[in-house]
């Protein structure tokens, strides 16, 4: 079989997937949850102009010499603006939030004043519009601040919430059932026996799961085993799964199985190799509206595998607008060799010079069952096909591993 590159193989996995169907998310339910459409500011942001300080709302002409002393009408606080208008010689007290009533054009601070019973001495004055928040400061009615295909952040539910939307419109969680296969292995905890390794991947890739905002529907290990194979699939489709994400079987023999029980199931299936390294094999297709992806078991594959296509995969369905993991730019901290037709996806560790770019160091050892060296990577060094060997100092693309989204 042809090797095909990670981009190409990306374009199959993705190949007619369209985002999962809208619904209303409550704000405090909506972190991480991805728009289905603009959301509009419903009012403007301030809705008047409001004092930016505690002070005294003024006329700013009453105030260009100082001092100067004038008659206090009236209060302002947040929320209970003054019902008259601010005439020459007179002032209103006001509080940050305030609206700045009708006649005043500036705010003088406290600081810059003395309070005498109903008048106030101002010792400095203000220029007009000093310390006013104008209407429409922070956004206007109508604009649209945030856009469909945007993935939440905190300080987004604030806008949204400014914006007076108490709901927004989001597309449904992606559910990705996830399911390991092999006879080897046992559970973290467990005493294996002979021949035996604990199971370890599926561990990561739920993480990576939730954090692109998808559910996990956790199907555990099945052994190699048609029937048990045939009972996960049933139980990732009645559970309603989006995506069904295999771990395990790469060696043809062992793909068969998967695929013979997928393929009863009534899979159309694809399986590629890929031009990439680690990873290789990777099974896709789709079983009714389920998708299935079915990666490498080595842990450093299928991590590996599941960033370059679950992670796209997911955004995709969740409605995201950028799908593809975000690469960077760093200087290699060792000289590497020519690459052949794999690219390559190298565990480095990544410094920060005080000056220049960041300086990504690839760890000499890479084989892809090398699950501490993975934990301790914090970027991969990503070398297309055929790369020409590159000289320590030269630039090099990384795909940053960060501790957390
Ligand atoms: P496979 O893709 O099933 O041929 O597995 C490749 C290698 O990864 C073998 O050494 C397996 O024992 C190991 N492996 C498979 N699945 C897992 C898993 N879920 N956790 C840890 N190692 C695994
Ligand atoms: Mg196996």
């Amino acid at each position: 079989m042809a090797l095909i590159s990670v981009a190409d193989a990306l374009a199959h996995v993705l190949e007619g997937t369209t985002p999962l169907p809208p619904e209303n998310a409550a704000l405090n339910d909506a972190h991480g949850r991805v728009l289905a459409a603009d959301v509009v500011a419903l009012r403007t942001q301030p809705p008047e102009d409001l004092s930016a300080m505690d002070g005294y709302a003024v006329r700013s002409a009453d105030v260009a010499n100082v001092p100067v002393t004038l008659d206090v009408v009236g209060e302002v606080a947040a929320g209970h603006p003054f019902p008259g208008i601010i005439g020459k010689g007179q002032a209103a007290r006001i509080f940050t939030g305030g609206v700045v009533p009708p006649g005043a054009d500036t705010i003088v601070i406290q600081e810059n004043t003395k309070r005498e019973a109903s008048h106030v001495l101002v010792t400095t004055g203000s220029p007009p519009k000093k310390h006013i928040r104008r209407a429409g400061l922070d956004f206007e009615k109508d604009q649209v601040l945030l856009p469909r295909g945007r993935r939440l952040t905190e300080r987004d539910l604030m806008l949204a919430a400014a914006m007076n939307h108490p709901v927004v419109p989001v597309h449904r969680r992606p559910r990705v059932a996830i399911l390991a296969t092999g006879d080897e292995l046992k559970p973290p905890g467990s005493t294996p026996g002979p021949g035996e390794i604990i199971y370890s991947n599926g561990f990561a890739l739920a993480a990576m799961v939730r954090a692109e905002g998808a559910e996990v529907v956790d199907l555990g290990v099945v052994p190699d085993r048609i029937a048990d194979t045939t009972a996960a699939i049933r139980r990732a489709r009645s559970e309603h799964a989006d995506i069904l994400l295999t771990s395990g079987g790469a060696s043809v023999g062992e793909y068969d199985l998967v695929q013979k029980a997928l393929t009863a199931e009534g899979l159309a299936l694809s399986f590629w190799k890929i031009a990439m390294r680690p990873g290789k094999p990777l099974m896709s297709g789709k079983l009714g509206a389920m998708h299935v992806l079915g990666v490498p078991g080595n842990p450093v594959s299928a991590f590996v595998c599941a960033k370059m296509f679950l992670v796209p995969l997911i955004r995709r369905l969740a409605g995201r607008s950028d799908i593809t993991p975000e690469t960077e730019s760093a200087v290699l901290g060792r000289d590497l060799p020519e690459n052949d037709e794999r690219a390559d996806y190298l565990r480095s560790n990544l410094v920060r010079p005080t000056d220049g770019p960041p300086v990504a160091t690839p760890f000499p050892t890479q084989d892809s069952s090398m699950i501490a060296t993975l934990a301790k990577a914090d970027c991969l060094v990503i070398r297309g096909p055929y790369a020409p060997a590159a000289k320590s100092g030269s630039r090099c693309v990384i795909l940053r591993l960060k501790p957390f989204l």
